[in-house]
């Protein structure tokens, strides 16, 4: 059986003694009482609730599945997740971060941020459920209307309602242009809508009175393709002028898919038959509010793989300290036994250390993304605001793409330290192998993200943001360049982020002559800007524990921190070399293979 432990030592890390989240904090007015203590006290408590309620139920639900009821068109989640969502609710848990005015507690983004991060690790099929609802919140609140808030957001921040996002049709996931379902305007102001969704996670459960689903689809007179698709509140029983439950309304569960991970998680088929809708938003407008919705779930989803990442290292690591198997190369280590335990091979060490690097390396870009949202929504400054918003977006495919191929890496070498064991059910590994798996997919693939980053976040706008990040490393730099501790940290960010302008420089001028250069490099790309960030927080973390140690602080935790930091960017980083290699070699080698692909 798996275990958990909330790793609340290494968030505080990272907020406290790597980002000093509080100091940014207590600069945003509706923060300015934030402090230390209160950060961590919800995070334990949150831990406690990941670790006792939601943890428990993974293998379970794992194994049982959700139920579709094909003549109620209802679903039954696994036994224990509808009572685990009561006890969430219950604790207040949905409205953490939420808005004030809607019922919210309005704690920082960042708090809820190491929460999801907790459950995630738990439970990431349970989490999804609650989880969507936090992204359809926050694009109702960006874009509804008075009215709309007021119906829905109350109902949303309490968790008496969920919430899910609709886009995909079993002829378009990628591309969303080719969305077929519509959108009929109503002489009361309403729409009928009508079609077919797949693949709609949570899309139907039994775990809240309501479920509001956003849901993308097209008026009659709409443009062809993305720019005629409208966004519309579709929830699952109408409501009334008072705020009470009204009439089913027509949108309804027509299947469930069977997958390969995420078992407790309802991914639906839903079928609108002359649903009632409003519209969030202007017509035709329709992926600006989702926009809000996607990418606060690519954050998300970089998150879910950062929970798995840090539950299957924690796994690996207790099996690797008790099984017993051959003799360290070195000689006998474990006199009293008659092999040595398996941790003490190379190879497991660089599975746990990979884990184990990426792991705390998503974390501390998880925890600055978090910051950055929050400075983007409610930091008094305009500059701040703007500056915030810009390197969010350029972080937010890293996030999603770099953390989940990251996660895939991590959890599969996890499973490979059990050896066989890993393979079988009972230990849990394949579990979290399998539950990762489809956080590469979904929110837009991997290979989406890098086309996202490349294409309009980075050269869209000539390389400017680019050159803001380049600034951060500079400054560290700068402020440790002359550190001969830090050399073996630093020399590597500084020689990439030179090597970066060129090769950013070179990739745009060919692509500007042949566009098929932009999509031949970009998951390479991505891949190499993704080390540039997590190097540029592990040379950060680096920089703190050293300072610790410098000053006699004996706590192991630090001098941890250096050694990963150190097998980081002496094993994981170097990748870059052979990937900017591999992204020059251009796209004529995938382009001119009509034969080979005949
Ligand atoms: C378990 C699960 C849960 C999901 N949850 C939701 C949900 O809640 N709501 C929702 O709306 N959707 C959801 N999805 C759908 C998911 O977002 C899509 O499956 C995903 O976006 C990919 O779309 P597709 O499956 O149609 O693949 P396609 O779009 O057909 O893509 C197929 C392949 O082609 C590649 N490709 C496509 N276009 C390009 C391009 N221009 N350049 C390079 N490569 C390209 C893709 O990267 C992919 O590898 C879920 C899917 C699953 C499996």
């Amino acid at each position: 059986m798996p275990t958990y432990t909330p790793p609340l030592r290494d968030m505080q890390f990272v907020m406290h003694e790597v980002l000093h989240v509080v100091d940014d904090l207590t600069a945003i007015p509706k923060h300015a009482d934030m402090d230390v203590d209160t950060i961590n006290a919800v995070l334990e408590e949150g831990g406690k609730f990941a670790a006792e309620v939601a943890f428990p139920l993974n293998q379970s639900g794992d194994a049982e599945g959700c139920k579709l009821d094909p003549v109620t068109h209802e679903v039954t989640t696994p036994t224990g997740f509808k009572e685990a969502y009561a006890k969430y609710v219950e604790g207040g848990w949905p409205a953490l971060a939420c808005d004030t005015a809607f019922g919210g507690q309005g704690l920082p983004h960042i708090v809820n941020q190491c929460f999801y991060e907790m459950l995630n690790s738990a439970n990431q099929s349970w989490t999804m459920y609650p989880g969507l609802t936090h992204g359809a919140y926050a694009a109702l609140h960006a874009h509804g209307t008075e009215e709309q808030k007021q119906t829905y957001l109350h109902k949303m921040t309490s968790g008496e309602w969920l919430g899910t996002m609709c886009l995909t049709e079993a002829h378009c996931g990628t591309d969303l242009g080719l969305m077929r379902s519509k959108a009929e305007p109503q002489a009361d102001g309403t729409y009928k809508i009508t079609g077919e969704k797949i693949f709609i996670s949570a899309g139907e459960n039994d775990m809240a009175s309501n479920i509001i689903h956003l849901v993308l689809a097209r008026l009659p007179d709409a443009p062809v393709g993305i720019k005629g698709v409208s966004l519309f509140i579709v929830p699952k029983f109408l409501v009334k002028q008072d705020g009470s439950l009204g009439a089913r309304n027509g949108i309804y569960c027509g299947g469930l898919e069977h997958k390969m991970g995420i078992c407790g998680n309802a991914t639906a088929q839903l079928v609108l038959d002359g649903a009632v809708g409003t519209m969030v938003g202007q017509p035709n407008k329709g992926m600006q509010a989702m926009f809000v919705m996607m990418n606060a779930a690519r954050l998300g989803v970089g998150n879910q793989s950062l929970g798995q990442t840090e539950v299957a290292y924690q796994n690996a690591l207790a099996y690797a300290k008790e099984r017993i198997q051959m003799r360290s190369l070195t000689g006998v280590k474990a006199k009293d036994k008659p092999a040595d335990p398996i941790i003490v091979h190379p190879d497991v060490r660089k599975m746990l250390l990979t884990a184990k690097a990426y792991a705390e390396g998503g974390r501390a870009l998880l925890c600055y993304s978090a910051m950055l949202l929050e400075k983007e929504h409610s930091h008094p400054d305009e500059k701040v605001r703007k500056d915030a918003g810009e390197l969010l977006a350029m972080l937010t495919p890293i996030v999603k793409a770099f953390i989940t191929d990251n996660g895939h890496i991590s959890t599969n070498a996890c499973m490979q330290v059990f050896g066989g064991h890993g393979y079988i059910k009972d230990w849990g590994m394949e579990q979290f192998a399998r539950d990762n798996r489809i956080n590469m997919i979904y929110e837009g693939t991997n290979t989406v993200q890098s086309l996202d980053l490349l294409g309009r976040k980075i050269l869209g706008n000539s390389g400017a943001t680019l050159r803001k990040f380049g600034k951060l490393v500079g400054q560290l730099v700068a402020e440790e360049g002359v550190n001969e501790k830090m050399a073996e940290f630093i020399t590597p960010i500084a020689i990439l982020g030179d090597q970066m302008t060129k090769f950013t420089t070179e990739i745009g001028f060919k692509g500007f002559q042949n566009a098929d250069e932009v999509g031949a490099a970009a998951v390479d790309y991505l891949r190499v800007a993704g080390h540039l960030v997590f190097g540029y927080f592990w040379a950060r973390m680096a920089q703190v524990a050293l300072r610790e140690i410098a000053a006699g602080n004996t706590d192991s935790f630090y001098l941890a921190k250096v050694q990963t930091a150190r097998f980081y960017f002496a094993k994981l980083f170097p990748e870059t070399a052979t990937l900017m290699r591999t992204a020059r070699a251009g796209s004529k080698v995938l382009m001119d293979t009509d034969a080979a692909l005949a």
